[in-house]
Formats: structure tokens, sequence, C-alpha cells
């Protein structure tokens, strides 16, 4: 029965069944992943030469390339660093200018310098608090600019340290290490963690 069901042009017609190997099962499922993006099963079967790598650029499609892509891709620091950047530029922290539009809480102010409202503008890089540690840290790298908004941040430092020079993992590190203590301390300053 398996072997019937895995012989190519017949596996590809074969409809799931409970009758088949739990192996069989996900290759007759994985016929479905290929109909979603478009794929010409038979087209497929027909080529001589089919390779693993030309199905997975099959199923990945194009997409057009986010320009901080290298900043998380090629970044050394710890995945958690990494994760809370990717959320960060996403936009997605959960600063308490969102939580207060959500209706989750009344109190907006910034837990590090409780002067103004907490918005990712304001703690990356606004706030005196995060202002000196990352002004201390462009000093550190021998980096001379002022400080801009956290857009202007990311793009500048994808601009400018994309490569793979040490002063580029360097500064990649300590951008992602940076948003993420702050991150932390900002975090332990609301719930005493
Ligand atoms: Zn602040």
């Amino acid at each position: 029965m398996d072997s019937y069901l895995l012989w190519k042009k017949k596996a590809c017609k074969t409809h799931e069944t409970k009758q088949a190997s739990w192996l069989v099962q996900k290759i007759l499922k994985a016929k479905q992943y290929m109909t979603d993006v478009g794929a010409n099963l038979d087209e497929i079967l027909d080529k001589k030469n089919i390779t693993i790598n030309y199905i997975y650029k099959m199923l990945k499609q194009d997409h057009q390339k986010m320009p901080w892509r290298k900043l998380i891709c090629k970044n050394g620091g710890m995945p958690k660093w990494i994760f809370i950047l990717y959320v960060a530029i996403m936009g997605k922290l959960a600063t308490r200018d969102r939580l207060g539009r959500w209706g989750i809480t009344n109190d907006l102010l910034c837990p590090m310098c409780n002067e103004e409202e907490e918005s990712m503008k304001h703690l990356f890089f606004k706030c005196i608090y995060t202002t000196t540690i990352w002004e201390k840290l462009l000093q550190w790298m021998n980096v001379n600019r002022r400080l801009m908004e956290w857009s202007q941040e990311i793009e500048w430092a994808c601009n400018n340290f994309r490569g793979r020079s040490a002063n580029a993992e360097i500064y990649r590190i300590a951008l992602v290490s940076c948003v993420y203590y702050v991150w932390q301390e900002r975090n332990h300053r609301i719930f005493r963690i």
C-alpha cells in the first residue's frame, strides 16, 4: 500500500487516507503546500532533475528584503537579545503608550525617567537614562555623531555597519545588547522581578 502511494504521480493524485503510515500521510499533506503556492505538480514531476533547492525557492517565493535583515541575521549577539531587537524594529514592544491605547494601564510615564510618556521613540533613545547609555557606547566605539530617532538609528546602522568588519560586528552587538538591557531594566522597574 505504502509503495503504491509513494509512486510519483500516483502519490500526487492520491488523497489522504488514514490507512497510510504517518510518513506517507506527511508526504501527501506536503502536496497541499505546493498547491497553495501555485505550483503545477504535473510540471514538477515531469522534470528530470528536481532538487530540494528548487522546491525550497518555490515555496519561499520572492519577498521584499527588509533593509534591517543584516542587523538581525548577521548579529553575533545572544538570540534573546536579537529577538527583542526584532520586536523593537517591528514596533511591537509593549510600551506604556501602546498599553494605554489598549486600555490596559493608565500609567503612561516612562519608568526610567518618570518625566515623559513611555513610547518606543522615547525609550530608544530620547529618555535621559537610555540616551546616556547609548551615547557612552557610541563614544566607546569611536562613533562621533548626534543621537537620532529610533527609525533613523536603525537605518544608520544598516547603512554604515552591515559588513563583516570587526567594527561592524561590535556595533551590531552593542546596539542589540543595549536595546535588550534597557528593556530588561524597564521591565525590572515595573514588575520588580
Ligand atoms: Zn524616560
